[in-house]
């Protein structure tokens, strides 16, 4: 397994935001994680990602443990945060490679690695301007670049479409879609037809709780995902 999740539980506070949820990913899917504003979403992600402890719980990474091998968890994933932390007053290239040295990559191969991110992310044409100066939308990709510079095997997106144009949205999701053919990517999203666009799998988390993990097919039966959706996180 990718991703292995046992009896993760946190807490801030007084807020139980994860609820002994457990679930794990294999190799290669892309999976839709589902719940209202709230729900523990970015939590788990946080986690996931080594940024926050748990309370209870245990994660693993690749077979890493979070605890003990947090460098190596660290290593295996990319990560897209919801607020996409950029420096907008760099250009493209130049960040990219700045994050690149953040990874360690060998300056051998460094240059090579940016330009490979920058095609493959549909960054050409905006390679010369300062990020500050990109749409949101390209934003977004160089934010989905810097996560892909150290080539890992897990890509982890919190909200990577929100407040995107229509045109932009297919576009990320296209990108998602096409990255998914080489990595484990878990998508964190409050829009059903995100996740009926880009995923086979749907993890919904409620209150902290896990309420439904399944094919999208199986899991909707012929309904809309959104219905299945109101009618399990209203219960
Ligand atoms: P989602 O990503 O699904 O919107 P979050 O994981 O951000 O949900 O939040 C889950 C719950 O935990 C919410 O009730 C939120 O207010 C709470 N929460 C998140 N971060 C903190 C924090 N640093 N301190 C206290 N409560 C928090």
């Amino acid at each position: 397994m990718t991703i292995e999740i046992k009896n993760l539980t946190k807490i801030y506070g007084e807020q139980k935001a994860l609820d002994n949820v457990s679930l794990s990913i294999g190799e290669g899917e892309i999976v839709g994680l589902l719940g209202p504003n709230g729900a523990g979403k970015s939590t788990m992600m946080k986690i996931i990602t080594c940024f926050i402890p748990p309370t209870q719980g245990e994660v693993k990474v690749c077979g890493y443990d979070i605890f003990n091998e947090p460098m190596k968890v660290r290593s295996s994933i990319g990560y897209l945060p919801e607020q996409n932390p950029l420096y907008l007053e760099m250009y493209v290239r130049e960040f990219l490679t700045f994050v690149a040295g953040i990874h360690n990559i060998d300056n051998k191969v460094k240059k090579e690695r940016v330009d490979m991110m920058i095609e493959k992310v549909g960054l050409t044409k905006e390679v010369n301007k300062k990020i500050g100066m990109l749409s949101k939308g390209y934003r977004q990709r160089v934010g989905i670049a810097q996560a892909m510079i150290h080539n890992p095997k897990v890509l982890i997106l919190d909200e990577p479409t929100t407040g995107l144009d229509p045109n932009q949205l297919v576009e990320i999701r296209e990108l998602v879609k096409q990255l998914g053919q080489e990595k484990t990517v878990l998508l964190s999203t409050h829009i059903m037809q995100e996740v009926e666009a880009v995923c086979k799998r749907v993890i919904i988390i409620n209150n902290g709780r896990l309420v439904a993990d399944d094919s999208i097919e199986h899991l909707a039966k012929g309904q809309s995902l959104e219905t299945i959706f109101r009618k399990i996180t209203i219960e």
